[in-house]
């Protein structure tokens, strides 16, 4: 296994739309247990693959140790009801706000094996899902916020961004500190 660099806000592959998975193969696998090493790694609970530089439709997720392999996934069902709660992004270090979503969420998904499931998610999960789905489409948290806040967030990006040269966060050469820096009460996804 490995710790994949992380791509952050302003690398374009985290605004391309990715391309549906036809063959789950030994490097599709071993991409799935890169991005769960990474993720954890960073601290986070969930990761998309644009965010590591790829363009397959998957991502993985892991709230309270439950780890989840999503190929393909779609939501199929979000409820009426939203809830509003704070987000932050992998790729986005150090920038949170709060973000309204459908509350709940069914999604379909494939798993490793290429079977078909759903997984009907509330709270965390909920938002963590849709969080990682939207990553696949090429939407960050960011798209969701009203222009006064879009435009504050963005400001303190740009005074964050010179830490990543070339869009790139080396994950691997973080010290544990570093790391800890970057941790957050809410969840990084
Ligand atoms: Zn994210």
């Amino acid at each position: 296994m490995a710790i994949l660099d992380i791509r952050v806000l302003g690398d374009p592959i985290l605004r391309q739309a990715t391309i549906p998975v036809t063959e789950i193969t030994d490097e599709i696998q071993r991409l799935i247990d890169d991005m769960f090493q990474t993720m954890h790694h960073a601290r986070g609970i969930g990761l998309a693959a644009p965010q590591v530089g790829r363009t397959e439709r998957i991502a993985v997720v892991d709230v309270d140790d439950n780890p989840i392999v999503l190929i393909n996934p779609e939501v199929v069902q979000p409820s009426s009801g939203k809830a509003k709660g704070e987000e932050g992004c992998l790729s986005i270090p150090d920038i949170y706000a709060d973000v309204e979503r459908p509350k709940d969420v069914v999604v379909r998904a494939m798993d490793l094996e290429g079977n078909e499931y759903e997984v009907e998610a509330t709270e965390l999960l909920a938002r963590c899902l849709q969080h990682e789905i939207d990553h696949l489409d090429g939407r960050l948290f960011l798209d969701y916020l009203s222009v006064l806040k879009r435009t504050a967030a963005l400001t303190k990006w740009k005074l964050e961004q010179g830490k990543y040269p070339g869009f790139i966060r080396r994950t691997a050469l973080e010290t544990p500190e570093e790391r800890k820096r970057h941790e957050h009460p809410d969840e990084e996804l």
